[in-house]
């Protein structure tokens, strides 16, 4: 702990994982020697760096950003890049602990890493963000590669911001690495269905899990939070599946349709003019179950539902919350944000018999198809949209049934969180025993 100061979100995820390894000291305690825990948790690589860039006033601005490669057992160093004025070493330690277990999940060659940095994209024009970009890849493009560590997005960076890294990564180093980052545009080498992945994947892997209780969506309540990518694809799927779902959220508040929220509308405000989730309200008008409710005036999860997808950030939804879903009725929970869910909350649904799927596990289509991008841009090949989505579908499908068998093998049936940790670790421990003491 006193190694690890000041870093509360880093400790959560640490503490989550080993709380779930008692059960397997008894079956593997080969894993515990050799200081194997200590090193799991220790990152290989931490890198702190100053970004300087010029704002459209011509003021110099700083930055602070970061880029943690954790472990490279599985491949090379995989996780995404976080711009958020929250980010700080802690956070970004803490996503990077996950990704590792997260992407040995995948079943593919990745080992896990993350990045980002505290500047705020919000009211930036599109050449500040431009700027900042490629002042950020000034320094990051010495620490990665093909083979060595492959930057995504995640809040904050899209596509816009990814064209703009790979952009600059290209100019310095003189190659043209379609394979150094994921979440690229169409035409220049990106993924069919990469910017779907995390939500449908999301939603394929609480498919799943409702199938195990002979249900599904069809006709669920659903409510889903945030309203960047991972959330509006989130929305998607589901309603293909015939959920339907009636509110979504950002930081300023939530929004609330009864009638089903309306995606196009989303898009348009989110996808294309950055614009507020409020607005929705002022388009669709008062009345007719369509209402807003203002960040502190209330939480989105008060809004009773069947199937609760939190899907903006960490620790987003409290044991108070998890009390009042589960008060209203809520059967499932599918974490498309990394860990939103609070170490109470998760007491809270696990107790009241709540299916709950850990963010690591429900949350891996959108590395895994990262992944796939990845093999796109080696093979210089370009898949069609089907055949992405088909093994996106089948690796969610592989990682719902992995978790499921490990909770039973290791004597705690339905329990998600503690079959994704032990399932993951197995993975990771078995790769970094074959490699030595490294
Ligand atoms: P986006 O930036 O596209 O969207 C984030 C959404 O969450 C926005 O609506 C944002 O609102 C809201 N949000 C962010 N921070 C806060 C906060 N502190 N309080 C309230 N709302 C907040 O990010 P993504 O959709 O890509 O990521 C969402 C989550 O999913 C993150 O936890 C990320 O790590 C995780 N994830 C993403 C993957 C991906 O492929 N993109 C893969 C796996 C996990 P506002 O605009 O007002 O800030």
């Amino acid at each position: 702990i006193r190694r690890n100061a000041g870093e509360p979100e880093f400790h959560q995820a640490v503490r989550e994982v080993l709380e779930s390894l008692g059960r397997v000291v008894a079956k593997r305690p080969d894993f515990f020697d050799d200081a194997l825990i200590e090193r799991i948790c220790e990152p290989e690589r931490q890198i702190i760096f100053r970004v300087p860039w010029i704002d459209d006033a011509g003021k110099v601005q700083i930055n602070r950003a970061f880029r943690v490669q954790f472990n490279s057992a599985l491949g090379p160093y995989k996780g995404g890049i976080r711009f958020h004025p929250s980010v700080n070493v802690g956070i970004i330690k803490f996503l990077g602990f996950e990704q590792t277990f997260k992407n040995a999940l995948t079943g593919m060659p990745i080992g896990g890493g993350k990045g980002g940095s505290d500047f705020d994209p919000k009211g930036k024009s599109d050449r500040e963000i431009m700027r900042f970009c490629q002042s950020f890849m000034l320094e990051l493009h010495r620490h990665i590669g093909e083979y060595t560590d492959v930057p995504a997005g995640d809040i904050g960076v899209g596509g816009r911001e990814i064209g703009y890294m790979f952009g600059q990564y290209k100019r310095l180093s003189n190659r043209y690495e379609a394979g150094v980052l994921t979440g690229k545009a169409l035409f220049y080498g990106g993924s069919r269905a990469r910017t779907e992945a995390t939500g449908y994947g999301n939603t394929y892997f609480v498919q799943s899990m409702l199938g195990t209780k002979g249900t599904s969506f069809d006709g669920k309540k659903v409510v889903v939070s945030g309203s960047g990518n991972v959330a509006i694809y989130t929305v998607e799927k589901v309603t293909s599946f015939g959920g339907k779902v009636i509110a979504m959220s950002d930081s300023s508040g939530y929004i609330v349709d009864e009638n089903g929220i309306d995606l196009k509308l989303v898009k348009e405000l989110k996808e294309v003019r950055r614009a507020r989730i409020s607005e929705y309200l002022r388009i669709k008008g008062d009345g007719k179950g369509v209402y807003f409710v203002k960040a502190g005036d209330g939480s989105i999860w008060d809004v009773a539902c069947d199937v609760a997808m939190p899907s903006a950030t960490q620790n987003e939804l409290t044991g108070r919350d998890a009390k009042t879903l589960v008060k209203n009725g809520v059967i499932a929970v599918g974490e498309g944000a990394n860990m939103p869910s609070t170490p109470d909350a998760v007491r809270v649904f696990q107790e009241a018999g709540v299916m709950f799927a850990p963010g690591k596990a429900a949350n891996a289509g959108g590395v895994a198809t990262s992944a796939l991008e990845m093999q796109q841009n080696a093979s210089r090949d370009s898949w069609s949209f089907e055949q992405t989505e088909g093994r996106l579908a089948t690796i969610m499908k592989n990682i719902h049934d992995t978790c499921y068998a490990t909770a039973d093998e290791y004597g705690v049936p339905g329990d998600y969180v503690s079959g994704a940790n032990i399932a993951g670790f197995v993975k990771v421990a078995e790769a970094m025993r074959a490699l030595g003491v490294i």
